[in-house]
């Protein structure tokens, strides 16, 4: 049929329209859909023919498929009463990014395997920069994840440890390094020190305080502990913004003991560190220009689809001598000029998607006032569903709501002063969360605070109203009120 080749062009244009269209609807009514996916297990893969088509399809069978066997096995992330983990958006600039950069098709490995990528992606990380109100100067590039950036940043601070060559050398023969972040720090951290060969050992959880934040003293104390019993303290990751219930730790004294102790100082703001894009929550970074990396989360709560990661290091030639290699094939003379970047270079992959180009356009279409003035209303909601929480005699909350997570759990009043009431309230709190979840009109899901089971409200979504927000707490409210009771 086709013996080489790619699409026809006219093709493309009458299927590129109809995806366009496609996504047009989808995003104009994503409600048509159950926000969790509805499917039982191995569903979707039992729907799919386990072997590879032996001649090529027509796209319409193709995107009929998308329709009856793929959308009904799609958690919808887009869909503005998504309150899970941390509610995204893919939004129309973004997508129009990504749908361009895929047509480009670049990898940005080197300067010269194409200039635009690096110099547009070196741009858009100082305007996100400023836009922080991050340190001028700072280095910045884009990696996937913040799980991958965290890697990179402890792995810089490690290669800025002076008493062994660990580049050289690896683990062996050297120090027993030891890290340290909250209790509350968020998992990837750990996961880090197992990739980096720390062991889950060599990273420490510092105890938080009633409002889950790292104790500093108590980080203090650790590191004192930690070099009398041998250990090379190196690095601390603080959170602004914890997965959980997004407390801020505080970066300022954290950064003082890192400057009395010689450590590495990282913070990971994956998603609270955006909302210093509004400059009434600049606080959220406050310390930040002592630290040594940071890393935000555009594709969390700045509208760009995931993946895009943003992160910052205030000493590029530490993260530089920790991971360049340039092997004769990727050698270049544009690459000997100093201000010439091969962002290969600054961290662990090779090839590097086009990722500036969505956020440039993000950026660019909404302007810094529009986004901030669209995480100021996610703020202005969570803090209105907080009020409602406290102020319902059969809900209490668990933590503060410094921006627009609510964690909180439904505490019926006939249960309150009840003892041994514990235990009843997690199997009704775990039945609540599966009901409302189940009904497909939203999404949300749990954590645990101080050994309770919490249930969590985050709002994030670029299309998220107040109308959603009431929506959820109305659907929990009558949800919880026809739990059967547990009598004893
Ligand atoms: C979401 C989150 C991460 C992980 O982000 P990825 O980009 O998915 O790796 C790390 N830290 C915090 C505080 C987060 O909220």
């Amino acid at each position: 049929m086709r013996p080489r080749g790619d699409m026809p062009d006219a093709e493309f244009v009458a299927h590129g329209r109809q995806a366009v269209q496609w996504v047009a609807e989808y995003l104009g009514h994503p409600e048509r859909y159950p926000v969790l996916a509805q499917v039982a297990p191995g569903a979707v893969r039992a729907a799919l023919p386990q072997t590879p088509p032996r001649a090529g399809e027509a796209m319409e069978v193709i995107l009929r498929d998308v329709d009856r066997t793929i959308i009904p096995g799609i958690t919808h992330w887009n869909h503005p009463s998504f309150f899970a983990y941390f509610a995204i958006t893919g939004s129309g600039p973004g997508i129009i990014g990504d749908l361009l950069a895929s047509a480009l098709n670049v990898n940005g490995m080197l300067w010269k395997t194409s200039p635009a990528a690096t110099e547009l992606e070196e741009v858009v990380m100082g305007w996100l920069g400023q836009m922080l109100g991050l340190p001028d100067g700072w280095f910045g590039l884009i990696m996937d994840t913040a799980s991958v950036a965290s890697l990179c940043a402890i792995a810089a601070a490690r290669e800025a440890v002076q008493d062994h060559p660990f580049r050289m050398e690896g683990m062996a023969g050297g120090p027993r390094l030891r890290m340290y972040a909250s209790e509350q720090a968020n998992s990837s951290i750990e996961k880090a020190g197992i990739t980096l060969g720390l062991g889950q050992r060599g990273v420490r959880k510092i105890p938080v305080d009633r409002e889950f934040r790292m104790d500093a003293a108590a980080l203090r104390r650790a590191v004192t502990e930690d070099r009398a019993a041998g250990w090379r303290p190196f690095c601390v990751v603080a959170t602004a913004g914890t997965t959980s219930t997004t407390s801020i730790d505080p970066i300022p004294a954290i950064a003082d003991v890192c400057e009395a102790e010689g450590m590495w100082l990282h913070v990971d703001a994956a998603y609270a560190g955006i909302a210093a894009v509004a400059p009434e929550f600049r606080w959220v970074l406050a310390g930040c220009e002592r630290a040594d990396s940071v890393v935000v989360n555009p594709h969390k709560w700045l509208f760009t689809p995931i993946d895009c990661s943003a992160f910052y290091c205030r000493r590029p030639d530490v993260l530089r001598a920790a991971f360049s290699l340039v092997p004769e094939y990727l050698w270049t003379s544009e690459g000997e000029q100093s201000e010439v970047h091969d962002l290969a270079n600054y961290g662990v992959q090779l090839g590097r998607r086009f990722r500036a180009l969505k956020l440039w356009f993000v950026i660019r279409y909404f302007g810094w006032e529009g986004l901030a003035a669209r995480i100021r209303e996610h703020v202005r909601l969570g803090q209105e569903l907080a009020r409602w929480v406290d102020a319902d005699p059969d809900f209490e909350r668990l933590a503060p709501t410094p921006l627009s997570t609510v964690c909180f759990r439904y505490h019926p009043h006939r249960l309150r002063d009840r003892r041994g009431a514990e235990e009843e309230l997690e199997g009704l709190n775990a039945g609540l969360l599966d009901a409302v979840n189940a009904t497909g009109q939203a999404y949300l899901s749990h954590t645990r605070l101080g050994g309770k089971f919490t249930l969590r409200v985050a709002i994030g979504n670029i299309r998220t109203t107040e109308a959603h927000v009431r929506a959820v707490w109305e659907l929990l409210r009558a949800t919880g009120n026809r739990l059967p009771a547990v009598e004893r």
